[in-house]
């Protein structure tokens, strides 16, 4: 999987909609002191399907969404688009998330509503996602060195791109356990017909 283009709009300090291309190499993002860095990072990781608010360095889902300034009245809603080209068999995919006040979060790909599961299991298929050791942001270098072996096996697992089976287990562990409890249930009617 490429990325090609990161574009968000309302999401933290980017309230006009910006539009951010990713060439082929490696990718520098420099400016001064809270210009907004991190913040893309967080957009990326966050339209990859991040929750979690000690990694968005927030406190609540909302509060990625503009909160205004002195001069800027706050907005409704936040969106971030990740446009990537060689995801499985489509050449090109484009992943978004978007929330609104008091709405709640939607993930759409290529327009479709899907839910969030699905953009996890895009995204770990290609190796990657919102935990992706490929995204280092600020303190994670000395977190992976004090990482616990369990953590360091998902990270080793996630660059392997053997974390989706993991969900997929799970589901599929599910719906047996769903099928042996409606096999009892099968058991005892024809045992109360006999
Ligand atoms: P540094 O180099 O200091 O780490 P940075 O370039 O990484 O800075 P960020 O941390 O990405 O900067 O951006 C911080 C800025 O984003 C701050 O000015 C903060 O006020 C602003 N910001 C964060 N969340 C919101 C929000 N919900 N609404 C408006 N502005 C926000």
């Amino acid at each position: 999987m490429q990325i090609k283009r990161l574009r968000l709009s309302g999401f933290k300090s980017f309230v006009e909609p910006a539009d951010l291309r990713i060439e082929p190499g490696l990718t520098g993002v420099v400016g001064p002191n809270g210009c907004g860095k991190s913040n893309l990072l967080e957009a990326l990781r966050w339209a990859m399907g991040e929750n979690s608010p000690k990694s968005m360095r927030g406190s609540g889902m909302e509060d990625v969404i503009f909160a205004g300034t002195g001069s800027r009245p706050q907005r409704d809603f936040a969106e971030v688009s990740i446009l990537a080209e060689d995801v499985g068999d489509a050449d090109e995919v484009e992943i978004v998330r978007r929330i609104e006040r008091g709405a709640g979060s939607a993930y759409r790909i290529n327009g479709r509503d899907v839910r969030a599961k699905d953009v996890a299991l895009l995204f770990a298929d290609a190796a990657t996602g919102a935990h992706s050791p490929a995204l280092v942001s600020q303190g994670r270098i000395s977190a992976v060195i004090s990482a616990k072996p369990a953590e360091r096996r998902q990270m080793l697992e996630e660059a392997a791109g053997i974390a989706g089976l993991h969900v997929r287990r799970k589901d599929a562990e599910q719906r047996l356990r769903a099928t042996e409890a409606n096999l009892a249930r099968l058991d005892e009617v024809i045992s109360d017909q006999d």
